[in-house]
């Protein structure tokens, strides 16, 4: 188990406005958490950093935005209608529900092992379309944003005329029904993945889906993630999808325990395969239901072979939120100070620090220092690399304490020496080692440019 602790976690998070309980003042809604101030910008810059790596540092790769809402056919045809279920079973002591592949036998509340028979419970949310409520309006809230991508496999490929193999990018929400949410963002009802659907030519797929277990676990470590936090679990044979080939779960060491932070699976041509008109003309490898409803065969001409082919496909697929947690439980650390105080500091990675800079009036009531500040505090705006606070508290001792907490890396102080002294210079103070150095206004933007891009 990780030293760090969930409860602390949590405090900070809900203290310094990083995620709060959803629907706080009605009593919350279980399993749904809101992302506050801070929360926003970290999330965002988890996911920008993402986008970077698999979108704009590749060439074969793709983006996408598809709807939430989604057709029933498309959530039938791709299995989920069916199968997206996790049995679970009833406590007849306490009457609580949970999932049977949790409980082992025991009910977690009351300890009763007088349980159900396990039964399916379908966990994806079901809405209607349109003003008439009837049995065949309905359409669900996406489990996956996998599905929007393969649904969309022929338009990217006509529209951007792309050849094997590439991929089809796409981040934003899914929603399961899950029947025991816990674990703070862990395992939650509505919550962001990250996914990535990279298509191959048959039998080249064991190999890339090598190289993708590798490119992200790097990618992981490239977000702070250390290497004794992290583990990979290669599914057993028996353990996998039927279409599945391959799957390594990319697992990271949360407060509460060792637990899955990132899929990668190798799923064979079963998804465009399904998605497919009359897919048994297809010659497939993987086994498939017959499908009369779609209107598209989900192919690519192969230019090596000269042949019709469907792609296999690789699929990274990764939770933002958990992914926040783990970043969170990496970077929170007490520190004990040479005082003999302690501190809390969020030792983030700077690209994902929700604050990038915060500017420091010494004084509030001086408006000469107030003025210079907000100069400052513009000019570092429009740097483009994020956030910049201009934080006039007053007190700058509590001002560094704060932005500790909340991992901002550099502070600058605006004092009297900034306004009184030719040239005028400001504090720079590093969060990490909390040395603080003179610098010349002049070479402000520069030297927090140059901070930022050595940083990646
Ligand atoms: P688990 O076994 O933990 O329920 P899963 O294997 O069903 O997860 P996938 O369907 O592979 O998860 O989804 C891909 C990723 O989406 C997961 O690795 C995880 O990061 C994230 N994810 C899945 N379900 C949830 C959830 N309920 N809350 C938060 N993130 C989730």
């Amino acid at each position: 188990m990780s030293e760090k602790s969930m409860t602390d976690i949590i405090a900070l998070c809900k203290r310094r406005g990083f995620i709060f309980q959803s629907s706080e003042i009605y009593g919350g809604l279980q399993g749904l958490y809101d992302y506050g101030p801070l929360g926003v910008e970290l999330k965002n810059n988890l996911k920008a950093a993402w986008w970077r790596a698999i979108v704009y540092d590749r060439d074969d790769v793709e983006g996408l935005d598809s709807t939430v809402l989604t057709h029933k056919l498309t959530l039938r045809h791709s299995g989920h209608e069916a199968t997206f279920a996790d049995p679970l079973v009833d406590c007849r002591e306490c009457k609580s529900r949970w999932r049977a592949d949790h409980v082992k036998g025991k009910c977690e509340k009351c300890g009763s092992t007088d349980l159900t028979e396990p039964r399916p419970f379908n966990m994806m949310f079901k809405t209607t379309i349109g003003p008439i409520v009837d049995e065949e309006s309905y359409a669900y809230l996406r489990p996956e944003t996998a599905q929007g991508i393969f649904t969309n496999f022929k338009n990217v490929v006509d529209s951007t005329s792309r050849k094997l193999p590439f991929g089809i990018a796409q981040i934003g929400k899914a929603f399961r029904n899950e029947i025991t949410p816990r674990n703070f963002i862990f395992r939650v009802r509505e919550f962001e993945q990250m996914e990535c659907e990279f298509f191959v030519e048959p039998g080249t797929d064991l190999e890339w889906h090598e190289r993708w277990v590798k490119e992200r676990i790097n990618w992981w470590k490239a977000q702070g993630l250390t290497e004794e936090n992290l583990e990979c679990y290669s599914q057993k044979a028996d353990e996998l999808a039927h279409y599945s080939k391959a799957c390594v779960d990319i697992l990271y060491r949360f407060p509460h325990g060792l637990e899955e932070l990132e899929g990668i699976a190798d799923r064979t041509d079963f998804d465009l395969g399904s998605h497919s008109k009359n897919p048994d003309e297809l010659k497939l490898a993987a086994t498939v239901n017959p499908n009369i409803d779609s209107t598209a065969q989900l192919t690519i001409r192969d230019t090596k072979t000269e042949t019709t082919v469907v792609p296999f496909c690789i699929e990274p697929s990764a939770g933002v939120d958990r992914g926040v947690l783990a970043v969170l439980t990496e970077a929170f650390t007490k520190e004990k100070l040479e005082n003999g105080n302690e501190r809390i500091v969020l030792k983030l990675k700077p690209h994902l620090s929700p604050i990038k800079v915060a500017v420091i009036p010494l004084a509030k009531n001086n408006p000469a220092i107030v003025e210079k500040a907000l100069l400052i505090k513009k000019e570092l705006q429009s740097l483009g690399l994020g956030r910049v606070l201009f934080e006039n508290s007053g007190n700058v001792g509590k001002s560094y304490r704060r932005h500790d907490e909340v991992g901002t890396p550099i502070c600058v102080t605006v004092d009297f020496e900034t306004i009184e002294k030719e040239p005028a210079s400001v504090t720079v103070r590093d969060r990490d080692s909390m040395t603080q150095e003179r610098i010349e206004v002049k070479d402000l933007a520069d030297y927090v440019r140059k901070y930022y891009s050595s940083q990646g």
